[in-house]
């Protein structure tokens, strides 16, 4: 489905963004890994990656630092002379009730989860922009859609990167780009695995399937926005939530 495709993962040395790159490694996608420059699960995923069939490389750096992106780009045209898919996974947490977040907390989560996905669509955009083609996901999350008490930072990043993923599709369309979001619920990951029992206890609650989601329940759907079986779909945010928001 995606033979000889290349695809960036930002943030994917583990959670979310290492199983979207096993799964589009599974179909047959030439994979690029990013990361902090401090992660050592990078290189770990990328040989994970290889022992699939398919190329890999890593490129770490800072999705909050245009130098980094510039490089990501640079390094991925270097290699595989083009770029069919980008994935703006790479996301933190910082919560806490508004009245006592500090500006630096409310500063960092915008800065990487929002800012940098901004540096990654414009950078990437010039390639694709060429090839008249490109599939570009971003992954937002059920709270940037139904507000969530304790992350007024975390929410904001993400209902922000809905319109950018909106305003994206707008602009590019006419040039051959997709850009949709899938907005996760509650996946079990690093992420999730600190909050408390009773936080757990009420998201489980709501989830009409009855259980937590898994990483490779948001890595499908991916999968499913890179390919041409959604060649029609652009500007689209797709919960993947076990139907905790209808
Ligand atoms: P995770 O396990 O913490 O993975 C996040 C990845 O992003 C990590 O590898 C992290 O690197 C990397 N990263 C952090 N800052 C970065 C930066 N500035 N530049 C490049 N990479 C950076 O979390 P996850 O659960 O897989 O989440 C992945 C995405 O899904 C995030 O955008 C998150 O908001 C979204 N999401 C998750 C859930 C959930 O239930 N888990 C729900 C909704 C949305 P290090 O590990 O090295 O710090």
């Amino acid at each position: 489905m995606l033979k000889g495709r290349t695809a960036i993962i930002t943030g994917s040395g583990r959670g979310i963004g290492k199983a979207i790159a096993m799964k589009l490694a599974s179909y047959g996608a030439n994979i690029v890994i990013n990361d902090i420059p401090s992660s050592e699960d990078a290189d770990k995923t990328c040989e994970e990656i290889k022992a699939l069939g398919v190329d890999s490389i890593v490129v770490k750096g800072d999705v909050r630092k245009k130098e980094d992106v510039e490089r990501l780009i640079s390094e991925t045209m270097d290699k595989f002379g083009k770029i069919d898919i980008f994935v703006n996974n790479a996301g933190i947490t910082r919560d806490g009730l508004m009245i006592r977040m500090s500006e630096e907390d409310w500063d960092l989560v915008m800065d990487i989860n929002l800012k940098g996905a901004f540096n990654c669509i414009k950078a990437v955009a010039r390639p694709m922009m060429k090839q008249r083609s490109g599939a570009i996901i971003n992954i937002a999350s059920i709270v940037g859609v139904m507000g969530n008490p304790g992350q007024a930072n975390y929410v904001a990043s993400k209902a922000g990167l809905i319109g950018l993923t909106k305003t994206t599709a707008k602009e590019f369309a006419s040039r051959g780009i997709r850009c949709n979001a899938v907005a996760p619920g509650f996946i079990r990951s690093a992420m999730t695995d600190v909050l408390s029992d009773d936080v757990k206890q009420k998201y489980f609650d709501s989830i009409p399937l009855g259980k937590f989601g898994e990483t490779e329940n948001i890595a499908d759907v991916v999968a499913f926005l890179a390919s041409d079986m959604s060649k029609y779909v652009t500007g689209q945010v797709i919960n993947v939530d076990g139907g905790l928001v209808m």
